[in-house]
């Protein structure tokens, strides 16, 4: 049986005739670059997700520049991330002219450790960027007191969570801004490129509005710089009827998650994903560490089982930040995760008989390898 990372086609055929219908309204309309079907996706996703103001981009990278842009940052400015993210995090913060400064992070929910911010705060730290690594949000109270009492700016990048939830509140409005993005295999995808900044702060949502169609309100008159990070219509009207089945998929992969951790529960092996009390993980990844990680992804993947690194290289050690002068060791827990992280096929529309599949066979690698266990016991001696 084979089972994949993900299972686009699947996800898509269900809805296609209304896509499709709402794909030949935009082609009929010839209103092809934002309108009345963006503003409508743009309305709904802020309404789902609790938040006063979004802005439809092209892209989740292009909501990491605007985010930081928005807020002022610039040249000299230095922005505070986590070491295990995905690239495009980082790239909010160079586009701006500013320095990424990285620090660790927690060893049970993978995010940024609010204990090691501080000590990375310096007199150039303009904000800070908590993502929502693999769908559980960051531990935002923390992070909001680091802020305040250094006075910096907190961003959300919850590329990976769309519909999650923090203490009974939705990501989106939990920082001072916050970006999205809507790259098809995440949780919320487009078909095509998409993204989304949204705020609570109408200035910062004037500001990002301008700055993605070239520093103007009014064609023509362009009161700052700018850019074109529009929304194309087509994304908006895809996004529209998708995201009307957003809870749905995330009950979902819930559901999926919820029965790996049951049928992988007895493996003393791996570490299955953490769920902090107060947060509501959506399950854009299901990530399980172990000693193992390239054998048994060999193993899965000669039982048809399609996984992924997520992500098998911090960015300290990335060849771009070389010159930012990390250091292999400066971010264990990160180096560690890098070295042992594999994520399990996840997608709202996998079967049952899919997820016995891909845990037996875990269970299968592990009852069979001599060699796991002779790793596992020459740690714990
Ligand atoms: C996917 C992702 C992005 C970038 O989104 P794109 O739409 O691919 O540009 C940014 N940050 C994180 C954490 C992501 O996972």
């Amino acid at each position: 049986m084979n089972v994949p990372f993900l299972d686009l086609k699947a996800n898509y055929l269900p809805m296609r005739e209304e896509i499709l219908g709402e794909i030949t309204e935009v082609l009929d309309n010839t209103a092809y670059i934002l309108g009345p079907k963006v503003s409508a996706f743009e309305t709904a996703f802020a309404t789902m997700h609790g938040v006063d103001h979004c802005a439809a981009v092209s892209s989740g990278t292009d909501a990491n520049h605007l985010a930081l842009w928005a807020l002022g940052v610039g040249p000299g400015d230095e922005v505070i991330m986590p070491a295990n993210t995905f690239v495009a995090t980082a790239w909010g913060a160079t586009l701006c002219g500013a320095t990424p400064v990285f620090v660790d992070c927690d060893p049970r929910t993978y995010n940024i450790d609010p204990a090691k911010v501080e000590a990375a705060i310096t007199p150039r730290t303009k904000a800070i960027v908590a993502v929502h690594l693999y769908g559980q949000p960051a531990d935002m109270d923390a992070l909001r007191t680091i802020a305040n009492k250094h006075r910096i700016a907190l961003v959300e990048d919850a590329a990976q969570a769309h519909d999650a939830q923090y203490n009974g509140k939705h990501v989106g409005g939990l920082g001072d801004i916050c970006s999205f993005s809507f790259y098809p295999g995440k949780n919320l995808g487009a078909y095509g490129e998409g993204g989304a900044v949204t705020t609570n702060n109408p200035d910062l949502a004037r500001k990002v509005k301008m700055l993605r169609e070239h520093g103007s309100e009014r064609k023509y008159y362009h009161e700052t710089y700018g850019t074109n990070y529009r929304m194309e219509a087509i994304q908006g009207a895809v996004l529209g009827v998708k995201v009307k089945h957003l809870h749905t998929w995330t009950e979902n992969r819930r559901r999926v998650a919820a029965r790996y951790n049951e049928l992988l529960r007895d493996v003393e092996e791996i570490v299955l994903p953490y769920e902090a009390h107060n947060t509501r993980h959506v399950y854009h990844l299901y990530v399980i560490q172990t000693d193992n990680r390239d054998a048994l992804q060999k193993h899965l993947s000669e039982c048809g089982i399609a996984t992924g690194l997520h992500y098998p290289v911090p960015l300290h050690m990335q060849k771009c930040f070389e010159h930012l002068e990390y250091k292999q060791g400066d971010f264990p827990v990160s180096e560690q995760l890098g070295a042992q992280c594999l994520s399990l096929p996840m997608f709202p529309e996998m079967t049952d008989e899919q997820v016995r599949h891909v845990a037996e066979s875990v269970v299968a690698y592990f009852a069979s390898s001599t060699a796991a266990k002779s790793t596992l016991s020459s740690v714990t001696v």
